[in-house]
């Protein structure tokens, strides 16, 4: 077996009720004055009420940045790391989705290497400071970011994602309360559970996958197959959210460590030049960017395993040397069926992205992070055959 390294150091709290432990984790990471991190969305739908309840029951003082706009921004970053020292806050609360959870740790980071503009610390490992503690509670599931050493924030001038990857933005803490998610509508839990599937999809055919890794990604599989669609159609269904949660941060647990490859490469150039939603582009492109790595012969009978825990009946019933094809058209039903039982898009042409885009969009993916741990080059010929399939 070829060597590997796995982390991660997350302290994880999972189940209905979960939230009513943050007091104790605040103790334990020392936070006694955390900055409470969320956005507008979560504010009106009264979500966010369920962690200030649990707050001021104990007794816990508090403050609030509910601001966070999806896909945040440097500027954000910078004005929450200026109200964390201004209100002599001494560690993070993050409740809500990615974008959440990512300007928190943009933020954190930005705390740690004070003075220095925070777009240079992008890349691997350039964190060299101390971060303040970091408890993530998820109220999508789809990014895992409760649990990855990555941080993804836009440079709204250039129309980039920027990805901080560091093992310092690991959160200290992820609590998994079904509660949170149960408001979700059925797109939104539709566009990030397939965000969670193709984290999974991708960190078991990534150049870094390890056994750990592999059944980490495996395990989140069978969780999103057994209970995406019973979350949609039934939202407030604790068990089927606590799974989806769970499925969610294995995904990033595995990802976090494999990496990610194509499908991010060219989802994240579309989320920046195009402002798709990360979720729904994941979803869109996940199918073709499969047949197209079929097309070539790469990842061989790695998808065909992972038919096995998307679709064991189907597994069983096909012919072994077909798996891999089989697997790439149940994605593709994945994403008709939600398309015609809640309207999600899944083409480019219904999300308003028009061909003339393509050639920026495909440019820019060659220069994303992920496109590193691709098993191949992505030439600009290839991303636009394959935003062309997804049109
Ligand atoms: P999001 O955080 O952008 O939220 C999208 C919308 O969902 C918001 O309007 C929000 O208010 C709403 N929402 C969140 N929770 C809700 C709930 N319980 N009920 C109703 N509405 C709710 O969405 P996301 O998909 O979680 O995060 C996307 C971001 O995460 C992108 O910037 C993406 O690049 C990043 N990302 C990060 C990682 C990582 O490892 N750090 C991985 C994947 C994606």
């Amino acid at each position: 077996m070829k060597g590997f390294e796995y982390s991660c150091p997350t302290k994880i709290v999972c189940g209905e009720g979960s939230l009513a432990k943050i007091a104790d984790e605040l103790r334990d990471q020392g936070i006694a004055k955390p900055l409470v991190m969320t956005d507008q969305g979560l504010v009106q739908l009264h979500v966010a009420d369920h962690l200030f309840n649990e707050l001021m029951a104990a007794n816990v003082p508090y403050e609030v940045y509910d601001n966070v706009p999806p896909d945040s921004s440097m500027d954000v970053v910078n004005e929450v790391a200026a109200l964390y020292t201004d209100k002599g806050c001494d560690g993070f609360i993050a409740l809500g989705g990615g974008s959440v959870i990512d300007t928190t740790k943009g933020a954190a980071a930005s705390l740690s290497a004070e003075g220095v503009d925070f777009a240079t610390l992008q890349g691997s490992e350039i964190l060299q400071g101390s971060l303040p503690p970091l408890v993530a509670i998820p109220t999508t599931a789809g990014t895992g970011s409760e649990v990855t050493l990555v941080a993804v924030v836009a440079d709204t001038e250039k129309h980039v994602k920027l990805s901080f990857t560091s093992y310092k933005l690991v959160p200290h803490v992820a609590i998994l309360d079904p509660v949170l998610t149960q408001s979700l509508p059925p797109k939104l839990t539709a566009t990030t559970g397939m965000d969670a599937l193709t984290h999974a999809v991708e960190a078991y055919t990534s150049i870094q996958k390890n056994p750990v890794s592999d059944s980490l990604a495996r395990s989140a599989i069978t969780l999103i197959a057994d209970n995406l669609f019973t979350a949609c159609a039934d939202g407030k269904n604790a068990d089927a959210r606590t799974s989806l949660a769970l499925a969610s941060l294995m995904a990033g647990a595995s990802f976090s460590n494999a990496m990610v490859g194509i499908v991010h490469a060219i989802g994240h150039s579309l989320g920046g030049l195009a402002h798709i939603p990360h979720g729904q582009a994941m979803m869109l492109l996940l199918p073709h960017c499969v047949d197209y790595n079929i097309s070539q012969g790469f990842h061989k009978g790695l998808y065909g395993e992972l038919l096995r825990d998307l679709d064991e009946a189907c597994y069983i019933a096909s012919d072994p040397d077909n798996r891999d094809t089989v697997f790439a058209r149940r994605l593709h039903e994945m994403n008709e069926r939600f398309h015609a039982e809640y309207g999600v898009p899944v083409k480019l042409r219904d999300l308003g992205v028009e061909p003339e885009q393509f050639e920026e969009i495909a440019k820019q993916a060659r220069y994303d992070g992920a496109a590193l741990y691709n098993d191949s080059e992505i030439t600009i010929d290839v991303a636009m055959g394959i935003l062309n399939a997804a049109y």
